[in-house]
């Protein structure tokens, strides 16, 4: 598998399939891609620019800095916990450095093509739902889960993050917690228990 960055949904669509297109965290040389034709896009192959294109920005409401993005007219509320900027603010917010340290984490925005999230959940406690990167035609293994393990570190998410997504917990401080039964995952890290695939 391949390294991710985190993707974030824009109003651009594909010129070939029509479907929603993405553009990374990190720049690079082209802005937008499909993740359904694997494909990168320029702005100009598009029917689309960059100021008439939204991208849409997981936060956390309760923010300080994203109130005052609100209040400024810089971002406007599209769905609970989703955020509307328009592309060229998107850039400024990224170059800063502001957008990395701001945006929440989720799975789906770390999925390349060709990808799907696995969700399961503890046999223990099955209302919970959590999720893990892997191939779409691939069976469930344990690569699966170290390979997002990595992912979500490259991220830069903490230890309380990567447990709300995964429910894999770090050995520091929980030693008492861990018995035999679980996963080993890497780092230090380890899958409580017995899952069921949802
Ligand atoms: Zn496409």
């Amino acid at each position: 598998m391949r390294r991710s960055k985190l993707k974030f949904k824009t109003t651009a669509v594909c010129p070939k399939c029509g479907k929603t297109l993405v553009t990374e965290s990190a720049y690079r040389d082209y802005p937008l891609q499909c993740l359904e034709c694997d494909e990168d896009f320029y702005f100009m192959e598009t029917n689309d620019d960059e100021y008439s294109t939204d991208v849409l920005l997981p936060l956390n409401t309760e923010d300080e800095t994203v109130q005052e993005l609100l209040g400024a007219g810089n971002l406007t509320e599209a769905d609970k916990g989703l955020f509307k900027t328009s592309f060229h603010d998107f850039r400024l917010l990224e170059t800063c450095g502001w957008l990395k340290d701001h945006v929440e984490i989720q799975l789906e925005n770390l999925l390349e093509a060709g990808e799907k999230i696995q969700k399961y959940a503890s046999e223990d406690d099955p209302y919970f739902t959590f999720g893990c990167i892997m191939d779409e035609d691939e069976e469930f293994t344990a690569d699966a889960l170290e390979d997002t393990l990595h992912r979500l570190i490259d991220e830069r998410a903490n230890r309380y993050k990567i447990y709300e997504l995964t429910r894999m917990i770090h050995e520091d401080g929980n030693e008492a917690l861990i018995n035999q039964d679980d996963i080993s995952v890497d780092l230090g890290y380890y899958l409580k228990g017995n899952i069921i695939l949802i």
